[in-house]
């Protein structure tokens, strides 16, 4: 029997709602495919434990972590209480960077019953990953302001780009591409304006292609690629992107497909020498929160999402399957929660998305 070693994270507001409902789903699945999954639940990388402690996480939490197997993750948050920043930076991004979770991963998939702002979309019509660089690129700190004050104050901000950096996420994109069905990959590109670093990205890009020759590959200006993405979704099949083009493609692409309750994310360690991190896109919505109407999908899905990495893509089928047969009933048969156009709750959708993967097929 397999063991995996979960470490729970629900952190603040429907994060503590939705996590419970995630954790009924992955019961159920463990159960159904023979897994043994031990949870253990932490309260830190909140604002409660902000409150008590004057800091987001305990001073052991890399020891305390680096021995579980993942990390499900609710969602960080309070600005009543701690500003956003300080509640980010001193709590998920540092998971990222010192767990080197170097791949941001979001799939974009319209799923059954749910409408898609895009008008005539259709389910099947939109099923892509986003797979953004997550450590280096247009987000390093390098640079500076000089002139202060005078008027000919300049600001300037490098990006940085390695080789290993670059060529170690574009190979998890190619491994990934060439294991769907499409085995498509695209690249979001600026080479045309920004003229040194991305022109380096394409190049890295077809040096790694020669070494995927079953991939079909292409390649978009990003703002070719974001009109592309509203207007021919269907197109795109692994997209992969430089940290900020990935940040916003991440947000685009889940938007595409309808409510922000249902979009899960994976920051991936993709060797394994460190733990993932599994969370849903949503926030702590402190407007809904303590209502007890989240939707619990993202969670739920990113649940499919550890399955995956965790090597067990049967069980991970499974448990997405039982989350589109209960979508698919529609708010007349199920619970969905309000912003599915239901009147559920969190923990009745948690429930019949668990009862359905005991017993569907
Ligand atoms: P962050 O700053 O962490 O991105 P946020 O506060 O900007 O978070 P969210 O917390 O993601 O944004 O919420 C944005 C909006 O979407 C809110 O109005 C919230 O009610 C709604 N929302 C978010 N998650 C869910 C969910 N799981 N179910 C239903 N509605 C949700
Ligand atoms: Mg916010």
């Amino acid at each position: 029997m397999t063991t995996h070693r979960i470490a729970v994270i629900p952190g603040d507001g429907i994060g503590k709602e939705v996590v419970p409902a995630g954790l009924d789903a992955l019961h159920a699945t463990a159960r159904r495919f023979g897994l043994t999954l031990d949870f253990e639940s932490f309260d830190f990388a909140s604002a409660d434990y902000w409150q008590r402690h004057g800091d987001m996480l305990p001073p052991d939490w890399e020891q305390t972590l680096r021995g579980y197997d993942a990390i499900y993750f609710g969602a960080v948050g309070w600005p009543e209480v701690v500003p956003d920043h300080v509640s980010l930076w001193g709590s998920l991004l540092q998971f990222r960077r010192v767990f080197d979770q170097y791949v941001n991963l979001r799939p974009c998939r319209l799923m059954p019953g749910v409408r898609s702002p895009l008008a005539g979309r259709l389910p099947g019509d939109i099923d892509f990953v986003v797979v953004r660089e997550n450590t280096e690129g247009e987000y390093s700190s390098v640079g500076g302001r000089i002139f202060e004050g005078t008027d000919r104050e300049t600001v300037l901000q490098e990006t940085i780009m390695t080789r290993v950096g670059v060529d170690r996420v574009l190979r998890f994109a190619f491994e990934l591409a060439s294991r769907r069905p499409k085995r498509h990959l695209t690249s979001a590109t600026k080479s045309n304006g920004i003229s040194i670093s991305m022109p380096y990205w394409d190049e890295r890009v077809a040096a790694m292609g020669e070494r995927f020759p079953d991939v079909r590959l292409d390649k978009f200006h990003i703002d070719a690629l974001a009109a592309q993405f509203v207007l021919h979704p269907e197109w795109f099949d692994v997209v992969v992107a430089s940290n900020l083009f990935g940040d916003i493609l991440s947000d685009l692409g889940p938007a595409c497909t309808g409510t922000l309750g249902i979009a899960p994310s994976a920051n991936i360690n993709p060797g394994g020498e460190h733990p993932s991190l599994f969370e849903p896109v949503h926030g702590s919505a402190p407007d809904i929160a303590g209502k007890g109407i989240a939707n619990p999908i993202g969670q739920i899905w990113c649940g499919s999402m550890m399955l995956e990495h965790l090597g067990h893509p049967e069980a991970a089928a499974h448990l997405l399957g039982a989350v589109e047969d209960v979508l698919a009933y529609g708010p007349g048969q199920a619970p969905l929660t309000p912003d599915l156009h239901g009147t559920g709750t969190t923990a009745e959708l948690g429930r019949a998305i668990a009862e359905r993967v005991s017993e569907r097929p």
